[in-house]
């Protein structure tokens, strides 16, 4: 049992909350830990030490913020195997996944804030006013379960280096891996009160952080219902509140693309993390005269998804995070069956021999409406829709038909033709023939997918304020 009762608060380690939320395996649907149901008063403390840190980091050179984020990546870059076995624990992300993606993504979050804190302060000038860009105070960090380290590591490490300090509410689901980061940082040797850990549900704890008249700017990631809950709690003190939510993202297989390639890449990518991801191409679009031959490729791409043991390296599918999730993601599936799509592979029941632990097999429907409802929600699981378009007048429509705008995808032999359809699609980012992940490129949103930009030079905004002097 890994008890982690705990909180950290103006830099040091305190005994958490009477009450604990137990953390389970979903491998094996066993409680492998605890942590604090953390209090309105948790949250109070560590925004008033947050509070009380800020005008010293704030003031605090770049060199000095660069040193104490390098000194974080060294510790987490020590932990990174550790780190790897909690998420394939608490999350049940595949070990391969768990240690290329959720343990290394984090390092590269840090060292591109190190980085880019060795360039000099930007200053502008406007006619007679000097333009300057300032910490904007103390940051609320409110963060979900499927990339349990990186969705934190992506908001602390920039507001770190803007000069903000941090109170950080990782998700309840699985928090196991934050408070192996909050070692790190402990021994990085931050000033007390900079970085803050409290832990807890949404609704309590979370909810008393995102409304402290001290809190200055909201980062939430996760859920549309939790972020249009926290943006109007925030509102009511005219907080600043950027938004990560969910996606529903089109792979748009034009008619000159090398299908088998486009196909395959899009099964892994939709099924990456068991389907947890919130850019996961869900939605997979084909030329209509090519369906059936996508959909035999797409069976036997996501077949090869057998699901396995996290902990085992050549495990390619794990459990999914909950038991509310798999049965969330059943009644998905089931309605897709009910809606008249072809269930290609897959369904609603167990995988043979996993009666235990929330798995549930990978599943490919065909022929789907893209106005039907497992074209239209976020499923968070292993299951892809395919969809049939004629011509790409309608590929583009139905890549638009969507209320989320988060991703998506776009093969063509032509490169020059996949950009130009790249740039008609509503999302914040789009790959072209398999683009690679850009850990600079800004991320986020369009329409319901979120409000606000993370990552790279972009991602600094969300946490500096600007100040015009009229000289
Ligand atoms: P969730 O909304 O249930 O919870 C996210 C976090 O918010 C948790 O820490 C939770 O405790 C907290 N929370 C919930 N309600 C709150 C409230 N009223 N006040 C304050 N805090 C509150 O989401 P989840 O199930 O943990 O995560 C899955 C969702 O996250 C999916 O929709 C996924 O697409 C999305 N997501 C988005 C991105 C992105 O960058 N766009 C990345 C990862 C996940």
């Amino acid at each position: 049992m890994i008890d982690r009762n705990a909180t950290y608060v103006d830099g040091k380690w305190t005994p958490g909350a009477a009450e604990t939320i137990d953390v389970e395996n979903p491998a094996t649907e066993e409680v492998i830990g605890t942590v604090p149901d953390g209090t309105t008063a948790d949250a109070d403390r560590a925004v008033r030490a947050a509070r009380a840190a800020f005008p010293g980091w704030a003031a605090a050179s770049r060199t000095e913020r660069a040193n104490c984020l390098r000194r974080l990546h060294d510790g987490l870059a020590k932990r990174s195997a550790e780190i790897a076995e909690t998420i394939a624990t608490d999350v049940g992300t595949p070990m391969r996944i768990a240690s290329r993606v959720q343990a290394a993504v984090p390092l590269t979050d840090i060292a591109s804030y190190v980085e880019l804190l060795q360039e000099d302060e930007p200053e502008e000038r406007i006619g007679n006013s000097l333009v300057l860009r300032e910490p904007a105070g103390v940051v609320a960090a409110v963060t979900p379960w499927n990339y349990p380290l990186h969705q934190v590591t992506c908001k602390i490490a920039p507001a770190l280096a803007a000069g903000c300090t941090v109170v950080v509410k990782p998700s309840e689901v699985a928090p196991l891996a934050v408070y192996q980061l909050f070692d790190a940082i402990h021994e990085a040797g931050f000033p007390p009160g900079v970085v803050n850990l409290i832990s807890g549900y949404g609704s309590g704890v979370g909810e008393a952080l995102v409304t402290h008249p001290e809190v200055d700017v909201v980062s939430f990631t996760g859920s549309g219902r939790g972020g249009a809950r926290v943006a109007e709690l925030a509102a009511r003190s005219v907080k600043r509140v950027t938004l990560e939510l969910g996606g529903k993202s089109a792979n748009v297989i034009l008619d000159d693309a090398d299908l088998g390639t486009a196909v395959k890449v899009g099964v892994a990518n939709a099924f990456l993390n068991g389907g947890q991801t919130c850019t996961a191409w869900t939605r997979m679009l084909v030329p209509v005269q090519r369906h059936d031959e996508a959909l035999e490729l797409a069976k036997s791409v996501a077949e090869g998804f057998v699901p396995g043991d996290p902990l085992d390296p050549k495990t390619k599918l794990g459990p999914l995070v909950s038991a509310a999730q798999r049965d969330r993601v059943h009644g998905f599936i089931s309605q897709g069956i009910e809606g008249g799509a072809r269930l290609v592979t897959g369904g609603n029941t167990a995988p043979d021999g996993f009666e235990r632990g929330y798995f549930v097999r990978p599943t490919v429907f065909g022929g789907v409406d893209p106005d039907s409802v497992i074209a239209q929600e976020e499923i968070f699981g292993p299951v892809l829709s395919v969809i049939p378009f004629d011509g790409e007048d309608e590929a583009l429509a139905i890549a638009n038909n969507s209320a989320f705008g988060l991703h998506g995808a776009v093969w063509s032999a032509d490169q020059d033709r996949a950009i130009a359809f790249a740039r008609q699609v509503r999302t914040g980012q789009i790959d072209v023939n398999g683009g690679a992940f850009n850990p600079l490129a800004p991320f986020g949103g369009y329409k319901r997918s979120g409000i606000g930009r993370e990552m790279g030079r972009h991602g600094l905004a969300e946490f500096l304020e600007t100040k015009s002097i009229q000289l």
